[in-house]
């Protein structure tokens, strides 16, 4: 791999640059370093994941409409992987994923990528940055929505500058939410498909704002201002189990249409699809504990939930299925439970 690339000013042409074409700018990631009235920088993160491409539409925008003009706060703009993205890809063969190798990353620590990414986590605190916002899509149907790893006050006032819509990750090492998490506000925007203006315009809006505050407002979130869920299963189908999406003749038939429900609340009984294996999901908790059978059963061949809980990022592509996950499952945060951070 390339190393870090670190660079004072934006190349010639990157403002209308196409991320199939990023790679000829940058060989490999490359962190931009632009001043702005206000010092302590924003980070700002595009294309971690290769074919995530609405961040890099939005930062592309930002920057142009500011053309002649000082930005209102420095900005730190990483092109995560633009090798990956010259192929439209969310990541190369033989590459790690560049957000699992961001310091506290267990299985990847003594790779090249995670050599890159400790620099720039270490460059993004040496510079006292104001917040960290890492831009990402999704497949399926997703609302947007912001993901956090510590709910401290600040933290949720950046991500509602996003979506009222928060997810709270406690785990998940080596993500760079979470390797920010606890030292300045950090979240990763999930901003719906790639390709569509409207989610590029959503981060787009996302970054205006963080450049433009002055300061996050000290007083607590009302809880009737976020909708604020956290993980209790990451889902899997187990790597033996053939699979298809309305294809009966796999061992596992899921659901053509099944990230319709997506952020829906279920309850126990929801149907997931049709299988002959006796539990061909594998879920987990955050704390990597098998989960499976306390959410899902299987009863005369019909895979459902078990218990009530709330999917994202269900997928209904095979690809990102067999290498990420099917799903996440969700519960709502009860505002009392936490409430140094959400007040009445
Ligand atoms: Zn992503």
């Amino acid at each position: 791999m390339q190393g870090l690339q670190i660079l004072d000013a934006l190349p010639d042409g990157f403002l209308d640059c196409a991320p199939r074409d990023l790679h000829r700018l940058f060989p490999g990631p490359a962190l931009i370093e632009l001043p702005g009235r206000r010092e302590s920088p924003l980070f700002v993160s595009v294309l971690l994941h290769g074919n995530e491409v609405s961040g890099l539409e939005a930062v592309q925008q930002v920057i142009r409409k500011q053309t002649g003009k000082t930005l209102p706060r420095a900005l730190m703009l990483l092109i995560g992987n633009p090798g990956a993205a010259s192929e439209g890809v969310r990541r190369l063969d033989g590459q790690p994923d560049y957000n699992r190798v961001w310091p506290g990353t267990p299985d990847h620590a003594a790779t090249p990528e995670a050599a890159a990414m400790a620099e720039v986590h270490d460059r993004v605190i040496a510079r006292g940055a104001f917040a960290a916002v890492d831009l990402h899509n999704n497949t399926g149907l997703n609302p947007h929505y912001g993901v956090v790893c510590s709910l401290d006050v600040h933290t949720l006032q950046l991500a509602l500058l996003f979506s009222r819509i928060a997810v709270w990750f406690r785990g998940m090492p080596g993500t760079q939410t979470a390797a920010f998490a606890g030292k300045i506000p950090a979240i990763a925007a999930e901003c719906g498909q790639p390709g569509v203006p409207a989610n590029a315009q959503a981060a787009e809006r996302l970054v205006e704002a963080a450049l433009n505050l002055a300061e996050f407002p000290d007083h607590p979130v009302r809880h009737e201002d976020i909708d604020l869920y956290h993980t209790v299963a990451i889902v899997r189908v187990r790597p033996e189990v053939g699979m298809g999406f309305g294809d009966a003749s796999a061992e596992l038939c899921l659901d053509p249409r099944l990230d319709h429900m997506n952020f829906r609340e279920l309850d126990s009984g929801a149907c997931f699809g049709e299988t002959s294996h006796p539990m061909p999901l594998a879920a987990v908790d955050e704390e990597g504990r098998d989960v499976s059978t306390a959410f899902f059963a299987v009863a005369e061949g019909k895979l459902r939930l078990s218990r009530g809980a709330m999917p994202a990022m269900l997928s209904c592509d095979e690809r990102i299925v067999r290498q990420d996950c099917l799903c996440y499952l969700m519960e709502r945060v009860p505002a009392e439970r936490i409430p140094s951070a959400v007040g009445a």
